[in-house]
């Protein structure tokens, strides 16, 4: 049976930090689904059918393979379900992510009993989309922090 992890996210947008975690996710197994959540009390900067792209583009300029990028309005815990993905990534900058991170799983856990966390160390651990947006609105390069195919998605955003 092929083992399918789920990483959901705003990645609004996504960033060299998201991809880092799907790197080692990737690499242990066989599948790994992104889904870009819309939140419907969160407005995005940047749409999710352009960011869907560019994260198809960053993974194909990594040569990451085994990746399948969606869009998902409603519960994450009831996409793993529904799609039998037992195993949640989550990528962990600091204990603020953990805490969290913790309080989420609680209630995934009620709507998927059989949900497994899975936590990776963050590699880039003070880099977020938030700071990524505040650095464009004051006309700053962002280059270090995104991979190409989504700074150049990020650049033709009004
Ligand atoms: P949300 O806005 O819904 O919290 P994000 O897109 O910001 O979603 O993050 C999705 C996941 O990626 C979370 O597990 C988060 O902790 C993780 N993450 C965000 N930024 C980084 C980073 N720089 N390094 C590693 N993991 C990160």
């Amino acid at each position: 049976m092929r083992k399918k992890a789920l990483y959901p996210g705003s990645f609004d947008p996504f960033t060299n930090g998201h991809l880092d975690i799907i790197k080692k996710a990737a690499a242990l197994f066989d599948e790994i689904h992104i889904v870009i959540g819309i939140n419907s009390a969160k407005r995005r900067r940047f749409s999710a059918e352009s960011m869907k792209d560019a994260i198809e583009k960053a993974l194909a300029e990594r040569g990451i393979t085994n990746c399948i990028v969606s869009i998902h309005d409603g519960l994450v815990a009831a996409f793993a379900k529904d799609n039998r993905i037992r195993y949640m990534i989550r990528g962990l900058r600091n204990n603020m992510d953990y805490n969290y991170e913790e309080n989420i799983a609680e209630i995934n856990k009620l709507i998927y009993p059989g949900m497994e966390y899975i936590y990776f160390r963050a590699e880039h651990v003070a880099l977020s989309s938030s700071m990524v947006k505040e650095l464009l609105n004051y006309g700053q390069d962002v280059s270090k922090y995104v991979p190409p195919a989504v700074l150049e998605c990020i650049t033709q955003t009004p």
